[in-house]
């Protein structure tokens, strides 16, 4: 059977369906965007439509306004490396895929020689920071956890060391019954720099109590900050989103971190974790976050924060490219070269192990931003020579 030519290819008189509505411009931004362009703190209420609006470019105008007029065009790096000591945990955080159980087959604890292994070969390679954070294991003492500072330390003083969520120093607290302020003074003596965000999840006890119960619950996360921040430490601040929390858990949390800023001043940037839903009883049923929550979390944080001076896009969570985009959206900072992630891969996470200096400067500047290496307290890092590759150490004790 043979067709006519305008039977197969209809002719251009056809009425082809148009293009989708667009979200186009939402005027019910446009008294939050007058807030935000007059330096006016946002509300409740502000964050809750900033949720719901789904015009993510004035979002972004908005965001890249506040971020620009904190940082410039900078956006900053550093060049790290992690350390999971141990993945035995005696809690059983809904969202974890990291934790093993105390006889688990994939159960390890890391030995001394393994732990200086990991510091010789950040030092190395030229990291200036190790992020140490694990489980909380069933046997192991506060005196395995203080060693590996002291230990690290003592060899390896260059190295800051940012170390043990909230969650863990509750658990030390509950393992000695001693207070946590005097184990921070004993642990920073011992070598421990400062501390990172984990630990906080989502705040809000409707949603904490359901994928987190018994671990430090949101007044004792924000208390273990407080006390670091009135010792003069500095530390950071994380929420797991794109789970079960709705909008208003997720502003809650933002306001709760605002406010303890507002009293210490001891945060230096916040950091949106995507909630990655492999391995995980929590992600079961439920799909990644997408791209466009990736982007509103970011954006949404650098508005509601407008006292931390940084805001993280993390590329281990949100990978490269959406992390790279973030820079146009309030992020300033990507996170660091990393090496050995294992929290996140084990829960799904497809981004690579590590980046290069090289590729972090590569996807900054395409970004239109100014790379700068920083250290774990944001002071420009000078090197007199570019860092090369480093091959993995064998586990060897320093003379
Ligand atoms: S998130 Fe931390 S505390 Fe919770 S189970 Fe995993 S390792 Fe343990």
């Amino acid at each position: 059977m043979t067709h006519r030519r305008d039977e197969q290819f209809p002719s251009r008189s056809v009425a082809l369906p148009g293009p989708p509505p667009s979200p186009g411009r939402d005027p019910r931004l446009e008294p939050i965007r007058e807030k935000v362009f007059s330096g006016q703190r946002l509300s409740f209420e502000d964050g809750l439509l900033l949720e719901e609006t789904h015009d993510l470019l004035t979002l972004g105008e908005m965001a890249n306004y506040v971020r620009e007029q904190k940082n410039g065009s900078v956006t900053y790096y550093n060049v790290n490396m992690h350390l999971n000591p141990t993945n035995v945990c005696v809690y059983r955080c809904a969202f974890c895929s990291f934790r093993a159980d105390l006889k688990g087959a994939n159960a390890y604890v890391m030995t001394d020689e393994e732990i200086l292994a990991r510091a010789r070969e950040a030092t190395e390679r030229g990291a200036t920071e190790l992020h140490i954070v694990g489980g909380l294991h069933h046997l192991l003492p506060y005196e395995w956890y203080y060693n590996i500072i002291a230990n690290i330390h003592r060899y390896y003083p260059q190295l800051h060391l940012k170390a043990w969520t909230a969650v863990e120093w509750d658990w030390f607290s509950r393992l000695t019954k001693r207070p946590i302020r005097d184990l921070m003074i004993e642990m920073r003596a011992a070598g421990l720099g400062s501390l990172p965000g984990g630990g906080a999840e989502i705040f809000h006890p409707e949603i904490r109590s359901r994928i987190c119960d018994y671990k430090a619950d949101a007044q004792q996360w924000l208390d273990v900050h407080r006390q670091w921040h009135e010792l003069g430490g500095k530390s950071n601040a994380t929420m797991l989103y794109g789970h079960i929390e709705k909008p208003y858990h997720r502003i809650d949390h933002l306001l709760r971190l605002r406010e303890l800023q507002d009293q210490t001043g001891g945060f230096q940037t916040f950091i949106p974790l995507a909630f990655h839903p492999a391995n995980n009883p929590l992600g079961r049923n439920l799909p990644k976050p997408s791209g466009m929550m990736d982007l509103k979390m970011i954006a949404i944080a650098r508005l509601m924060l407008d006292n931390f001076p940084h805001i993280k896009a993390y590329w281990q969570m949100l990978g490269v490219k959406t992390a790279q985009v973030a820079q146009s959206w309030g992020a300033d900072d990507i996170d660091g070269t990393v090496v050995y992630e294992k929290i996140y891969h084990a829960a799904g996470s497809d981004s690579p192990q590590e980046l290069t200096v090289a590729e972090l400067e590569r996807l900054i500047r395409e970004a239109g931003r100014i790379p700068v290496e920083r250290d774990t307290l944001y002071r420009p890092v000078q090197r007199k020579q570019p860092l090369a590759p480093a091959q993995p150490q064998e586990a060897v004790l320093p003379a």
